[in-house]
């Protein structure tokens, strides 16, 4: 089975994609931001500690910074990383996020944001937004992350596509790798016209995507057997060659990516802070 992304048509009054923001991409610097953020965690912090684990692997003698089509990532002239946030809480840190990836993008920079807990795509994508309006997403994620409210916190790490969505700031949303699904969800997904394909269906579907995309990677779209360093385990998930592959054959320009849900509190011999930075080095050639 093959899909086509966008599927949706846009509505007359959905204002389409401002490509011409897309138009120097290829010669765009890349910024690194890490935003650590783990206020809206629902079940455990720990993702705050996230990004310096993720650069430390980066770093890590154990392996080289060359990405697989043979990019050297580390002093790559067109690369910068711009440190950590120094974040407050709530609407304070959202409004920080927001305004800190605007500046980026404002200057014609990509922006690759290594998490903190998934709610800090909200606020980036509003920051997009001044540029971009309306992006299409590409979500690696075993969650749906549509739920209206978890808990009563709209800003939950459960809720940023709702978000998004509510803001019109995204065109289309295409889930990968999704396997917790209930019927809250459903109903979220079916009105916000997202496009899923499942942990089941993976093996099966071809993903495909057309127009420029957001990547945004949580790290728990992995089988837990291989990232245990994640706040939720949920079984059935993708392998690390899976999500590689979802990268690598993606043949639209990657304007902006996240990756989110480290937790190195949970993590085993940092294990999945040499995914995370695997899958850094390899999302920033595909940006590049
Ligand atoms: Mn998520
Ligand atoms: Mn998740």
């Amino acid at each position: 089975m093959g899909l086509t992304f966008p599927f949706n048509a846009l509505t007359a009054n959905t204002p389409p994609p401002n490509l011409e923001s897309y138009s120097q991409s290829s010669q765009s610097m890349i910024s690194i931001l890490g935003i650590p953020y783990d206020a809206d965690s629902s079940f455990l912090k720990g993702t705050v500690h996230g990004p310096p684990v993720i650069r430390n692997a980066f770093r890590s003698p154990s392996s080289n910074t060359s990405a697989e089509n043979e990019v050297e990532i580390n002093g790559h002239s067109q690369i910068q990383d711009e440190g950590d946030l120094d974040l407050g809480s709530g609407q304070n840190a959202r409004e920080q996020i927001e305004s800190a990836v605007r500046n980026l993008v404002m200057q014609d920079n990509k922006v690759l944001s290594l998490g903190g807990d998934h709610s800090i795509t909200y606020p980036i994508l509003r920051g997009y937004a001044s540029k971009h309006g309306k992006i299409n997403v590409l979500q690696l994620d075993a969650h749906p992350d549509l739920y209206d409210n978890l808990n009563g916190n709209r800003y939950s790490h459960a809720c940023p596509f709702a978000r998004a969505f509510e803001d019109g700031l995204i065109g289309n949303l295409l889930q990968v790798g999704i396997r917790t699904m209930n019927t809250h969800q459903r109903q979220q997904a079916e009105k916000f016209g997202v496009d899923i394909i499942s942990a089941q269906d993976f093996a099966t579907t071809v993903v495909e995507l057309a127009g420029p995309v957001y990547v945004s990677l949580d790290l728990d779209v992995l089988d837990p057997a291989f990232a245990p360093g994640i706040s939720h385990y949920e079984p059935g998930g993708l392998s690390v060659r899976d999500i590689l592959s979802v990268i690598h054959e993606l043949d639209v320009p990657v304007i902006g990516a996240d990756i989110v849900e480290l937790n190195p509190t949970r993590d085993i011999q940092a294990m999945t802070a040499m995914v995370a930075a695997k899958v850094m080095k390899e999302l920033l050639a595909k940006m590049l």
